[in-house]
């Protein structure tokens, strides 16, 4: 297995204008060859020879430079590149690193790159801390402590292939910002395939289905954030029950109109109300902005009791919706809501409401099933 990885580069030689085919390594492992250290040290390592006339050229590459023994890794930055390309180019080539390491020698150190000028800044802090790679029969021992302190995209890889379901796939993506770039995706595919270039196909198969994973989640994340667009209320709703809620000064107009409106009990809803008596306010709408806080305050009280009453309700509803006898009497001996002053209530706001909505014959049919509760009711009593 190698950690050290070279790319593969096409060149035109200046000279004698000879296209040739050569490879420059990129990552370096100081244990793994010791033969590539030596031509950082003599600053020869991105050096390429054209095959034709012997010219000798240097090509601009990163280099990263992995010391496990001295748990250090380092990188080269190439000379004339900007902050942001070669941040993003270091914790790429640090993620390949990372993905050709066996698992139990992935340390916390490998998430602390130290960033040099070039191949003759590596150079110097290889002679300067005598960072060969090279063990000089030291153990090899780990430190499994350490083990709880991994590099943030091992955590996030972890994290990704550990969930289970679609929560814990979104906690996942909230809660490691590393993930939630937009070429992790990509990153994480270009992982997978340098892990099966060199022979490792159960990391590849990782990074794989973190991929995967991490695909599902984003678009997940997306439809989630479309609908929750898709709920928020349209202006004209929002100016048109303002006004409603203006128009409804006693508790029982209140209560009606949330029979007729029930999603003034929504939070989209009632969050767009009150950004309404907000911006009412700031435009000096005193009056308005006053009578709408007010009315948003009954609402909430309203929503808490609704939240308690919503069994009577969907119990009144069930009612209303039985259309036999044999039905009516199920409903009745399954629901013990229906024979209580609460459903009686909630009968009698929905007459009120049918009829303020010009039905007159709805009305009507409420009625009747108001009226056929109370004789139940009594004959129960008796
Ligand atoms: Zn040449």
């Amino acid at each position: 297995m190698s950690i050290s990885f070279a790319e593969h580069v096409r060149l035109s030689c200046p000279r004698c204008q000879t296209e040739f085919a050569d490879e420059a390594y990129i990552i370096v492992d100081g244990g793994e060859r010791p033969d590539l250290v030596a031509r950082i040290l003599d600053d020869t390592l991105h050096d390429l020879r054209c095959p034709a006339c012997g010219q000798v050229g240097r090509v601009p590459a990163p280099l990263l430079f992995h010391d496990r023994r001295r748990q250090r890794v380092l990188f080269g930055v190439p000379p004339g590149m900007a902050e942001p390309a070669w941040r993003e180019l270091g914790q790429n080539l640090l993620w390949v690193l990372i993905g050709a390491l066996p698992e139990e020698v992935r340390l916390p150190y490998l998430g602390n790159v130290q960033a040099e000028a070039g191949l003759p800044g590596v150079a110097q802090i290889i002679r300067q801390e005598q960072l060969t790679g090279v063990g000089e029969g030291e153990s090899e021992e780990l430190n499994e402590e350490d083990n709880e302190e991994l590099p943030p995209i091992v955590i996030a890889i972890q994290a990704l292939l550990a969930a289970d379901g679609p929560a814990e796939l979104l906690d996942v993506l909230n809660s490691q910002p590393i993930l939630d770039q937009p070429q992790s995706v990509t990153i994480l595919q270009e992982l997978a395939g340098e892990a099966r270039k060199t022979g490792q196909a159960e990391v590849a198969r990782g990074f794989e289905r973190a991929a995967e994973l991490l695909t599902q989640v984003k678009q997940m994340r997306t439809q989630a954030q479309n609908t929750a667009a898709a709920t928020q209320p349209a202006p004209e709703a929002v100016e048109q029950l303002a006004f409603a809620l203006l128009r409804s000064t006693t508790g029982e107009e209140l209560a009606q109109l949330v029979d007729q409106h029930p999603e003034l009990l929504d939070e989209p809803m009632l969050a767009a109300l009150a950004s309404y008596a907000a911006e009412a306010r700031r435009q000096n709408k005193q009056r308005i902005a006053d009578g709408l806080d007010e009315r948003l305050a009954a609402l909430g009280e309203l929503q808490a009791q609704y939240h308690q009453q919503q069994p009577v309700l969907e119990a009144v509803q069930a009612y209303l919706e039985a259309d036999s006898g044999d039905e009516i009497e199920a409903i009745l001996l399954e629901r013990e809501e229906l024979t209580t002053d609460a459903a009686d209530q909630a009968l009698a706001r929905l007459g009120a409401s049918a009829l303020a909505d010009g039905d007159a014959d709805f009305a009507a049919f409420i009625g009747e099933r108001r009226a056929f509760l109370r004789q139940v009711r009594a004959a129960l009593e008796e």
